[in-house]
């Protein structure tokens, strides 16, 4: 993912693009079910390109507790500062490029940035029931009898008197 930057032009660029989801492969986080949208801001002072880039897609997730397939939506926002040839603000969060550089690949900062803000659970909605750890039935879908079989009998047999 390469953005061209011989056309921008001093002060503040925007523009939106897609990238395809096979060219962004991040097996962290599922697979992208459609497109990769990108609202892009670039800010150029001369040398320094400080990028803001707005992203947004939709992940195939498989849930954590139940494993079924599922969708949901992601966003995210990265921000970069780039700069062509060495530079004298010798900052950690400048990334230096080689001073004829006519595009910046922006793949890694789009990686790391799926990679530092997924979803840490990854679940198809927030009660979701899961699997029977006994039968493995989904629970979402029907309750098995594996509960019932593991109650006492001793409360069994007070349930049964109180009903
Ligand atoms: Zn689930
Ligand atoms: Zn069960």
């Amino acid at each position: 993912m390469k953005i061209t930057i011989k056309d921008l032009h001093e002060g503040i660029n925007e523009f939106e693009q897609d990238i395809p989801s096979e060219e962004v492969q991040v097996k962290e986080i599922g697979f992208f079910a459609g497109p990769i949208h990108m609202g892009i801001f670039i800010d150029k002072l001369e040398n320094l390109f400080r990028f803001k880039i707005a992203l947004q897609t939709t992940l195939q997730q498989s849930c954590d507790r139940c494993l079924e397939s599922f969708r949901s939506d992601f966003s995210t926002e990265i921000e970069q500062i780039y700069h062509l040839g060495p530079d004298s603000l010798d900052s950690d969060e400048i990334e230096v490029l080689p001073a004829n550089a006519k595009e910046i690949d922006i793949s890694k900062v789009i990686h790391d940035a799926f990679i530092l803000n997924r979803p840490l659970k990854q679940l198809c909605r927030d009660d979701c029931r899961g699997l029977c750890p006994n039968c493995g039935t989904n629970r979402n879908l029907k309750d098995c009898d594996c509960d019932k079989e593991d109650i006492d009998p001793r409360f069994a047999k007070l349930k049964s008197l109180l009903k």
